[in-house]
């Protein structure tokens, strides 16, 4: 900063000794007017003498006596048309600054969505260029894209997910009630504290759930001694002893 305050004797007298406010002038003022002159080797390239606030000399321009190169002197005579304002300095700005294509980009627009905000606008696709004018906030679509867990909706003019829920079922148990869904219960059993009445008949896509007696199905023989009893819904099961003398129901005979 040093560097831009001696550069531009302007600025000195405007701001003096308030580097603070060379700062400020730069990134609001100094792009836009070319002062580009911001590091000490730039300011001694172009023949400036940079001195600190006591007015101590922090770098000088190299003395004459040392032969400067060939590109030494082309820089000094362009910064002195730095204020004509049709000369472009060929000193590389301490920023790059987008060079103007010689060719003009023929748009190619689709309509994307922006971010930090909730809208979307036409995008360039091949220089990014967007089209603040047809900015347009970003709407729900009236159709609901559905699996069978959830529902979501998507913008009308982008690919924005606008809202993404799992299907509500409180007043129906198989039709969601904000999309319409209607699901065919995926059941599945089990059994709590190894209830040997009941099981838990519940549904994995919805909340449905209910408890309902074992599906005790006919014994089967297990052993000597017993035959085995299971539900043919959950995996509970339990032991008997065969009913003797005879056939017993499983089929052993004692
Ligand atoms: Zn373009
Ligand atoms: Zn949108
Ligand atoms: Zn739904
Ligand atoms: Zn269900
Ligand atoms: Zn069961
Ligand atoms: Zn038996």
């Amino acid at each position: 900063m040093f560097a831009y305050r001696a550069a531009y004797e302007d600025l000195q007298e405007a701001f003096g000794n308030n580097i603070i406010a060379y700062y400020i002038h730069y990134a609001t003022h100094g792009m836009q007017e070319n002062r580009s002159i911001t590091t000490v080797p730039q300011a001694v390239k172009a023949g400036i003498t940079v001195t600190g606030l006591r007015g101590q000399v922090i770098a000088r321009p190299v003395p004459v006596v040392i032969t400067p190169t060939e590109e030494t002197n082309q820089e000094e005579t362009n910064h002195e048309e730095t204020g004509n304002p049709v000369v472009i300095p060929e000193t590389p700005s301490p920023e790059p600054v987008p060079v103007p294509s010689a060719t003009v980009c023929t748009h190619q627009y689709i309509t994307k969505q922006l971010e930090n905000i909730r809208a979307h606008a036409p995008v360039c696709e091949i220089c990014r260029y967007t089209d603040e004018q047809k900015q347009e906030p970003c709407e729900a679509a009236d159709e609901y894209i559905i699996d069978t867990m959830y529902h979501k909706r998507k913008c009308k003019g982008c690919d924005r997910l606008m809202d993404s829920d799992k299907h509500q079922y409180p007043t129906n148990d198989f039709k969601c009630s904000v999309c319409g869904y209607q699901h065919v219960h995926n059941y599945y059993y089990f059994v709590i504290n190894n209830d040997n009445k009941n099981h838990i008949k519940s549904c994995t896509l919805c909340n449905f759930g209910s408890s309902e007696p074992h599906n005790i199905s006919a014994p089967t023989s297990y052993s000597t001694m017993e035959h085995k009893r299971q539900c043919s819904d959950c995996n509970f099961y339990y032991m008997e002893p065969h009913t003797t003398p005879g056939v017993c129901e499983c089929g052993y005979s004692s």
